[in-house]
């Protein structure tokens, strides 16, 4: 088996150890509605590695079941998903419930009543911070966002400057295009070391995971991941609500 990637990752916290820098990570995985299986077998390997983790919740639908299901499990943080996570798009457009479509009125009432709904719910386990569904959101939107209290925008890529803090992922477990299924491990290794290698001072590399869709692959990409890194001083896990005020 091709190692090349695992390899690159290995030298890349190997480095950042001997400055004395060790990396940041973070794990955003998104669309919890509701306790599952999947959920459950998720968690259970965040926690056997106290791997911190923000779920990306979608108010619409969520209740107190999965308030009471996360209630007292350490290392949980929700951010907002949205509101109903309905695609508004054509279908010649890529999918967006965040989109222009819409009036930003509308779309921010939306925002508004999931945001106040899921702080309600969470409490101090909420963060300020929203996870558009499918990554997209009309750019004339963010500048509206913090009067609702969304101070940070989470989304899929390099961090930019569209006028709100961004604490973003970087690297995807899923391979949505092809097989529906975990993309090869050696590869997400091989992002992961490009991501650090190439991130500033004070920036983190964001896994993205998708937990109702994880097979077997990524549950095994995550156990190696988790293992190599947990144990490594070049890299250290933290909690989405510690970088955002780092
Ligand atoms: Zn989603």
């Amino acid at each position: 088996m091709n190692d090349w990637g695992r390899q690159r990752l290995v030298e890349a916290l190997d480095r950042r150890a001997a400055a004395g820098r060790p990396a940041r990570f973070w794990l955003r995985d998104d669309d919890a509605v509701e306790p599952t299986d999947a959920l459950a077998r998720f968690l259970t390997l965040t926690e056997a590695f106290s791997v911190p983790v923000t779920l990306a919740v979608i108010p619409e639908e969520t209740g107190i079941a999965l308030e009471a299901y996360l209630a007292g499990r350490e290392g949980v943080s929700i951010a907002l998903h949205g509101w109903s996570h309905r695609n508004y798009a054509p279908p010649s457009e890529k999918k967006q419930e965040l989109g222009s479509h819409r009036p930003a009125a509308l779309v921010l009432a939306e925002l508004a009543t999931g945001f106040g709904k899921l702080s309600a719910l969470y409490g101090e386990a909420m963060l300020p911070m929203l996870v558009p569904p499918w990554n997209r959101i009309a750019p004339d939107l963010l500048s509206l966002l913090p009067r609702i209290g969304l101070r940070t925008l989470s989304v899929f890529g390099a961090e930019k400057d569209r006028g709100l803090p961004e604490l973003n992922t970087h690297v995807d477990v899923m391979d949505w295009h092809g097989t529906r299924g975990g993309r090869p491990a050696d590869i997400l290794f091989g992002e992961i070391a490009a991501r650090i290698e190439s991130m500033g001072d004070g920036q983190a590399m964001g896994l993205l995971t998708h937990h109702l869709v994880h097979d077997g692959a990524v549950d095994g990409f995550l156990g190696s991941l988790f293992e190599l890194t947990t144990a490594h001083p070049g890299c250290r896990w933290q909690p989405a609500g510690a970088l955002l005020t780092a």
